[in-house]
């Protein structure tokens, strides 16, 4: 087999098309070469050696080392330099990249082939001294760490120690023999810590570095990523071998990172940050701030460094030159790495840009508009889950607040909440449900956890491409980063700005659209969702062929749905209403009455408020299918449990507290989910079901009266196990329609269905269907009732589950397709084998997940129904399902 693929030159083995094979990164790479970008030369070594050597006790293959040792020839015949050449060294970069993008979870090693006799040779070679063993001593602390599992404090406390020494501040005021000194302090380093001189032999430091990028794969950031991003752990990475280009070859050099369009609005401008005289991690690492790459941009943000436009405006123009030709090849927005060695430019990574859902929307319909892609492909562009960021708040504009400092507007959105100064606080503070802000002087991958448990991000240092900004913007998170007036006292745990203080768990509020922090809770505004969202979400509906309703219960709720372009309602839980404190007494009167005459008394007074609640609901969806679910909860959940509140309600109903407390008793459940509710409750409690039958069909009349538009009623009974029970309770709510029509001359049309949330519903429903019109899927129960799991109990050993891998997603927000699914897929069949148009809906928490929906449209669903807020994520995924 091929395990190692070449580029360089202007050609390559391989191309974007191996991504699987060579990572993201290698594949990119070929791909520029392919194009006759200039790329250093390098070699890949395949995905599946990177998983070998972890599955094979950290060995490699044999005939590897041949490929690898050939490879590297290569390299040098382009680069004109050979591996080890003690005059003139080849060195080389170790690079990792999965086929999934792992930004900066895995590891890299740079200047590798450096020892005390190459040193000597670069800086013949290269005619700067200094720049050779900066070179060498950061090979050496990034061997150390990444190779030899050293810290990379032990290096950098030494280096500040000489530093303080020699009483320099910057790492620019060292000279050469400064850092030949650091060169030799680092080598002690290693051979105090591991009892080994620092690896001479350039082919010992080659595959040392080899191995160790491999086993990175494994490191607990790049595991924490791929679980938060769901990312399989078996693929493995690629391994990258390359020349180095050198942006720390002085003055006429830089290195820098770039976005072909700006990765917070989406603007077609090219937009990124650099540094002259630097290597590697530089820009991102938050050390030295970084200056912007053109002219506009300095002036925007009144930087009074140079722009690299203005620097070195030839490199600024290949490179502009080269980030066109890239993202009309690539037909996506590109996140671009790039190093300038004496005024020469290379590129060393291209890889689709992590983006704001607003920019991705922006870009999409416009490079839509620009011809670059389909409408269609625009659509399948938008990660459906990220429109929900779209709906965070954001502050006030007519609220000042009281700002405490500035910072760079990394990632939009607002939130408040407590001040935590550690991702372990931060974790912490999630699990117990409080609301934090993480505040850390810059983030590194060990952060992520906290990142993700916190509300949004707030560092004091770093650019808008450092860690935190761009991992924010990849979790959709509000991120304030580079606000560097803040001095943080880890240890006193405060932070202060300005002569004022904020001590650990004071709450704060940030603006990442903005970059504000403001002291204290602050205002919030919705957002408007119109412009490009409108236009893509248009774009959208012309594919989709699954409608999507909205589960509500209140006139609120509906018309915001509406708003989101919910087409119906699929779910009216009617016992939400209940709970309303001007009825719930009444309710409780209806639940303690003991004649049955005391019972009717309170349903005569119920039934004018949910005639009420319905109207205004049909009033609201116009004409669009409104489902209306019959009474489900079991009726204790209505009676009052501390004894203030029963002895008011007692007082009210002129009867003593203990005859409530008997009749709680009496209600009262071992197992409530499994006990008296649902259909059940239709069946022991009929008078209850008359009176909802009775406000629906009436408040239709009223609506149709009113508005000339017919209602489109659809009635669903909860909980059925079997047509037994369904069809005596057609038969009351015939009845019960009956009664209406001799009152009011006439009825409104409707429908009667059944939801399937049992197994015994799922496997009977060809018998169901025999009454029934219509299913609406209650996943939730019917996840409950399929695993024998109490949602309510869950949460303790379901979190083990998902963090053993027992389970690929929490089954309750993402369908289990295997299990449930197949019932699903059984009580479709034999529904429709019964009642072939039978019509099919799904209205559990499952109907507002992509995952889900995509599985929905494949069974040929008719529509699925969600929360308001999940609407738009609804109508993009049901979108890409039909795609
Ligand atoms: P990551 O996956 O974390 O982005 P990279 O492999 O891209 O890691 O390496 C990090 C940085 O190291 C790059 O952005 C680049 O600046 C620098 N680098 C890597 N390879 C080379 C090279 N051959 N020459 C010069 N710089 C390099
Ligand atoms: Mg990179
Ligand atoms: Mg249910």
């Amino acid at each position: 087999a091929k395990w190692v693929y070449a580029f360089g030159g202007g050609s390559a083995e391989g191309g974007l098309a191996d991504k699987e094979r060579l990572g993201a990164k290698g594949a990119g790479l070929a791909e520029m070469s392919a194009l006759g970008l200039p790329v250093p030369p390098g070699f890949t070594i395949v995905t599946e050696i990177g998983k070998h050597y972890l599955a094979n006790g950290q060995a490699f293959p044999e005939g590897l080392a041949d490929e690898v040792a050939a490879a590297l020839d290569g390299i040098g015949l382009i680069a004109g330099r050979a591996f080890g050449d003690a005059n003139d060294p080849l060195l080389v970069s170790v690079r990792s990249g999965a086929a999934a993008s792992m930004p900066g979870m895995m590891d890299t090693v740079l200047n590798l082939g450096l020892n005390d006799e190459t040193v000597e040779g670069l800086a013949r070679a290269s005619g700067n001294r200094r720049f050779a063993f900066d070179s060498y001593r950061r090979f050496i602390q990034m061997f150390g760490h990444i190779v030899l599992g050293l810290d990379h404090a032990l290096f950098e406390e030494r280096l500040e120690d000489l530093k303080l020494a020699r009483g320099l501040v910057l790492d620019a005021e060292l000279s050469a023999g400064d850092w030949e000194e650091v060169c030799d302090i680092f080598k002690g380093i290693v051979l105090e810590e591991t009892d080994t001189a620092f690896p001479q032999a350039p082919d010992a430091q080659l595959w040392g570095a080899i191995g160790a990028v491999m086993a990175s794969w494994n490191n607990p950031r790049a595991i924490a990523y791929r679980r938060i991003n769901g990312i399989g752990a078996e693929a493995g990475t690629a391994v990258t071998v390359q020349a180095m280009v050198f942006g720390n070859l002085g003055e006429t050099s830089a290195t820098g990172v770039a976005f072909t369009r700006h990765p917070s609005t989406g603007e077609k401008i090219l937009w990124g940050e650099f540094l002259p005289n630097a290597q590697g991690e530089d820009v991102v690492s938050g050390t030295r701030t970084p200056q912007d790459l053109t002219e506009r941009a300095r002036r925007e943000t009144g930087s009074e460094t140079p722009s690299l436009e203005s620097l070195m405006p030839a490199a600024y123009a290949d490179f502009a030159a080269v980030a066109d030709r890239l993202e009309r090849h690539h037909r996506d927005v590109l996140d671009l790495e790039f190093t300038i060695e004496r005024g020469r430019l290379w590129m060393l990574q291209v890889r689709p840009a992590k983006r704001t859902i607003r920019a991705a929307l922006r870009t999409a319909v416009e490079m839509a508009g620009e011809g670059l892609i389909s409408r269609a492909e625009a659509v399948a562009r938008i990660e459906p889950r990220t429109l929900e960021q779209l709906l965070h708040p954001t502050i006030d504009p007519d609220d000042s607040g009281d700002i405490f400092a500035r910072g760079l507007p990394a990632s939009p959105g607002a939130a408040s909440g407590a001040v935590v100064f550690t991702p372990d606080e931060a974790e912490t503070a999630r699990a117990q449900g409080r609301k934090v802000i993480l505040v850390r002087v810059e983030t590194s991958p060990e952060d992520v956890h906290g990142m993700h448990a916190a509300r949004g991000i707030l560092t004091t240092r770093g650019g808008m491409t450092s860690h935190a900004a761009v991992v924010a913007r990849g979790m959709g998170k509000p991120c304030v980063s580079g606000a560097g007036t803040i001095r943080v006292d880890f240890k006193a745990g405060t932070m202060t700005a300005g002569g004022r203080t904020i001590h650990r768990g004071d709450i704060i509020t940030i603006d990442g659209g903005t970059g504000l922090v403001l002291v204290g809770a602050v205002p919030l505004r919705e957002p408007e969702l119109s412009g490009d969202f409108a236009m893509l979400m248009q774009w959208a509906d012309t594919f989709r062929t699954l409608k999507i309703r909205t589960n509500v219960d209140t006139p609120a709720d509906a018309r915001a749905a509406r708003g989101f372009g919910a087409e119906g309602i699929g779910l009216c839980r009617t016992e939400h209403m209940f709970f309303d404190h001007r009825r719930i007494a009444v309710v409780r009167e209806m639940i303690l009455a003991e004649t049955t005459a005391a019972r009717a008394d309170a349903l005569a007074r119920l039934l004018p408020m949910q005639r009420t609640d319905f109207a205004a609901l049909f009033e609201i969806m116009a004409g669009l299918p409104v489902t209306i679910r019959l009474l489900d909860p079991p009726l204790h959940e209505f009676l009052p449990t501390g004894e203030a509140e029963i002895a008011e309600l007692a007082a009210a109903m002129g009867i003593p507290p203990a005859r409530i407390r008997a009749r709680s008793e009496a209600l009262a459940e071992a197992n409530p989910m499994l006990g008296h509710r649902g259909v059940r409750l239709a069946i022991s409690f009929p008078e209850i079901i008359e009176m909802q039958i009775r406000a629906t069909l009436e408040a239709a009349l009223d609506v149709e009266a009113a508005s000339g538009l017919a209602v489109d009623l659809e009635i669903m009974v909860p909980l059925v196990a079997s047509k037994a029970e369904l069809d005596l309770i057609y038969e009351r709510i015939r009845a019960a329609e009956a009664q209406v029509v001799r009152q009011h001359g006439r009825a409104p049309r409707y429908e009667l269905g059944t939801m399937i949330e049992l197994p015994r519903a799922a496997l009977a429903a060809g018998e169901l269907a025999r009454t029934a019109r219509f299913f609406s899927f209650g996943t939730n129960d019917l996840t409950q009732t399929t695993f024998g799991i109490s949602r309510d109990d869950a949460a303790p050993f379901l979190n083990a589950y998902l963090a053993l891998g027992l389970m690929p997603a929490d089954p309750f927000a993402t369908l289990d397709q295997e299990g449930v699914g197949e019932l699903i897929r059984i009580a479709t069949e034999r529904g429709r084998a019964t009642r072939p148009d039978i019509k099919l809906g799904v209205c559990g928490e499952h109907g507002g997940d992509p995952a889900s929906i995509q599985f929905f449209a494949g069974l040929g669903f008719d529509y699925v129904s969600c929360s308001p807020f999940r609407v738009p994520v609804a109508r993009l995924a049901a979108a890409q399902a039909a795609i």
